[in-house]
This record gives structure tokens, C-alpha cells and sequence, in this order.
């Protein structure tokens, strides 16, 4: 039995009011809320045993060293990663994305081709389109569907001898669609296109095996699956690793300095210049530890009937239409009210404790297909329950009074 009433107790913050009402969080899509495990754990770090990692001989960095090991080594198993070292320590999927296509620059000609999909993150945009700029590449776009999924036909036909890389994400923050990378990664290979992954959606509502999906490369966030800002992961096949220069010069990078030349240290230090989040990462790895301890099979369960309730309750409201209709589909509800804004519904579902975000979600593409300025998101995690669909249901209902 899925208990949320013991799973919020482990949030501080799910205890607080807003606005002088409880507050309702529905944003888990642009960040998550963090359990006590991992704040805990962040506060430990900087306590006890806070140095510098890798380099030093004495106990404390010896013990940060360890920990911030055994993160790579959670992140490694958690996602079914062949090799620790293939596990790249970054900022976030925004400063993967950026390594990968950075390193790519290097590897494409003018006439190559590179496929992206309509259903993307801005970041997941922009470093390619820099990356076309700077090579003469050129960028080739998945069309989407009215019910928000993929077309699948245009991009069989899109993949040529020229196709060299194809960048996807897994789950689509802004309408919530799950797209099929199965076979988007297996019809690339068909043509030796390598495949980067964004799954930055992804990881907070299923558990990816990365082998079995044979990707080339897969990225995420630590921020959206519990874990603290500032810190992700850059998967690559180690081929692919050792084929990309790297992407930032500096310190533990190295393997030698002369000022004559310089040679790279090996994987993954090659790709990780510089002093890391130390405690982002070993917190990352806690984070992944109790979303485990909580189970995926339980999470996808409970937020599908989240899901499957919400949309049932909203396509009551006359007028209201949910965008993102796809059979694949993760916990996340992107609607508009007839003549309404979202950023007026936005505003007053505010005023009632309940966090929701509006606009375009980082995914102007999507909005403008729909010829619409934005939508009001909704995005549930494991720990909302259906009391607090209720609550935003008949706060939408009041908006709609007022602004109507
Ligand atoms: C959040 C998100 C990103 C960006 O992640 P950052 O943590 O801001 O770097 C990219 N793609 C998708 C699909 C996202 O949901």
C-alpha cells in the first residue's frame, strides 16, 4: 500500500503554508521538493568531513573522496551503466547536453546531418543549433502530432548515411509525452548515428536501463529526482568518451603539464575540470537511494492514478483543453482555459497556496505549433495525493469565475 501520508512526512517543506494556506506543490516538473535523507546529507558533508577530493592524503579528503565515489557507483547501478567511470559528474543536463555537443564540433563536417525532435527543452535546442552554426551541419526537425507525440514515419524517412547524431528526450516537460526512444535509438543505430537521451523528465517517474537501451549517451538532472541543484550526470558509451575532446581545461583533468603539451587525464576526469559540486554529487546519490527505497513500480502506479483522476476532474470544466493527449503519458497536465490566460490562472491558483507553473515551459517550439502563448502545468510527483488534485480543481473552477 503506497502511504503518502509517512512519504510527506519525509519533506519538510510539504509541512509549509503559502499564502496562508497549505501549500499544494504541482511544479515537481521543473524541480522536485528534497526529503529530509538528502538535506540531511548535505549538512553532514559541510560538518563533518567537507575537503577536497582526489587530491589530498589526509583523512577528511580521503572520506569525501570515498563518498563522492560511492555516489558514481549508486548513479552506475542505478541505471544499469556498464563502467563507473562512464559516469560523467555535471552541473546539470543543460552542461551535459553542452559537453556533448561542444565535443561534436570536432567530429562534424559542412553536408553531415543531426536530427532533433519538436517536443524539446530549449537546452536541448540551442547547443545543437550552436553546434550546426559553428560546423555547417545541418538540423533536422521531428515533426509532432495535434495529440502532442512524435511523428514517427517523417523521422524513418529522415535518417540517411548523412544522419551522425540524434538528440531526443525521453519524457516532454512541457506536455508530459513519453516518447518511444526504443525505437528512436535502434533506427539511428541503423545508420550509425550515435543518440544522446535527455532525460530530465524522465528520472523522477521511471528508472532507465541504459544497457538494455543500448543509448550512446544519456543525460539528467539531480534536481528533479530529489537531489540538490548544480549537479547531473553525462552517460556516454566509453567509446564515444574517449572519442570527444574535452570540454573545459583545467585542474584534475590532466594526466601531464608542460607548457609544451598537455595530456588528458583518462575517464572520467578528463571530462571533469576543476574542483565538482562534492556534495551535489554524494547527496545525488542519496537522493537515488530513497526514490529506490520508495520503489519506481510504486511511483509509476500511484502518479498514473494521479494522472488518469486529474484529467478526468479537469475535461469537466467546460472549455478547458489539456494539451498532450498521447497513450504514453507521464504525470504531467499542461491545459488552458478558453479566453483565459495562464498566467492569470497561474496567479490566482497562487494566492491559494497551489504552485503551478505557466508560460512556455522552456519549449517555445511546442507553444507555437499550438499557436498558443503558453499553457498552466500542472506536474505531480509521488508524493501529492488525490486531496490535493481536489484542491486545484476547485481552485481552477474559481479562477475561471473570477477571470471569465
Ligand atoms: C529541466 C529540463 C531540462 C533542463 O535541465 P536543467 O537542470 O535546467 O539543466 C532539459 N530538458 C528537459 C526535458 C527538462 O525537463
Amino acid at each position: 500500500m503506497f502511504n503518502t501520508t509517512s512519504i510527506r512526512a519525509d519533506f519538510p517543506i510539504l509541512q509549509r503554508k503559502v499564502n496562508g494556506k497549505p501549500l499544494v506543490y504541482l511544479d515537481n516538473a521543473a524541480t522536485s521538493q528534497k526529503p529530509q535523507v538528502v538535506i540531511d546529507a548535505i549538512v553532514e558533508y559541510y560538518s563533518n568531513y567537507n575537503a577536497n577530493i582526489h587530491r589530498g592524503v589526509h583523512a577528511l579528503s580521503q572520506e569525501a573522496t570515498d563518498k563522492y565515489e560511492e555516489a558514481r557507483q549508486k548513479i552506475q547501478q542505478h541505471f544499469n551503466i556498464t563502467k563507473a567511470h562512464e559516469v560523467i559528474f555535471t552541473s546539470g543536463t543543460t552542461h551535459a547536453i553542452n559537453m556533448v555537443a561542444n565535443g561534436f564540433a570536432s567530429l562534424l563536417r559542412k553536408g553531415d546531418e543531426v536530427i532533433v525532435s519538436a517536443l524539446e527543452h530549449h537546452s536541448n535546442i540551442v547547443p545543437w543549433q550552436m553546434l550546426c552554426e559553428k560546423t555547417g551541419a545541418k538540423l533536422l526537425v521531428i515533426p509532432m502530432t495535434q495529440e502532442g507525440t512524435l511523428d514517427m514515419k517523417a523521422y524513418a524517412e529522415m535518417l540517411s548515411d548523412k544522419t551522425k547524431l540524434v538528440f531526443v528526450n525521453h519524457i516532454s516537460n512541457a506536455l508530459g509525452t513519453i516518447n518511444p526512444i526504443e525505437t528512436i535509438i535502434s533506427k539511428a543505430h541503423q545508420v550509425d548515428a550515435a543518440v544522446l537521451i535527455d532525460g530530465a523528465q524522465a528520472c523522477s517517474h521511471i528508472k532507465p536501463d541504459l544497457q538494455a537501451l543500448n543509448v550512446d549517451f544519456y543525460v539528467t538532472s539531480a534536481h528533479k529526482m530529489c537531489g540538490p541543484t548544480g549537479v547531473g550526470m553525462l552517460y556516454g558509451k566509453e567509446e564515444w568518451l574517449k572519442k570527444l575532446p574535452p570540454y573545459q581545461g583545467g585542474g584534475e583533468m590532466i594526466a601531464e603539464v608542460t607548457f609544451e603539451k598537455t595530456t588528458y587525464a583518462d575517464l572520467p576526469h578528463k571530462f571533469e575540470a576543476g574542483t565538482p559540486n562534492i556534495c551535489g554529487g554524494i547527496a545525488f546519490g542519496v537522493a537515488i537511494d530513497y526514490l529506490n527505497h520508495i520503489g519506481f513500480k510504486a511511483i509509476e502506479a500511484h502518479e498514473h492514478e494521479l494522472l488518469t483522476y486529474a484529467t478526468k476532474e479537469l475535461l469537466k470544466i467546460p472549455g478547458t483543453r489539456i494539451y498532450g493527449t498521447g497513450k504514453e503519458k507521464t504525470s504531467v497536465i499542461s491545459f488552458n482555459l478558453e479566453n483565459i490566460h495562464s498566467y492569470d490562472v497561474g496567479t490566482i491558483l497562487d494566492k491559494l497556496g497551489i504552485a503551478v507553473r505557466t508560460g512556455h515551459h522552456c519549449a517555445q517550439p511546442i507553444m507555437n505549433y499550438f499557436n498558443i502563448p503558453g499553457t498552466v502545468r500542472a506536474s505531480f510527483a509521488f508524493y501529492n495525493t488525490k486531496e490535493e488534485v481536489d484542491v486545484l480543481i476547485s481552485g481552477i473552477k474559481k479562477a475561471k469565475q473570477m477571470l471569465s
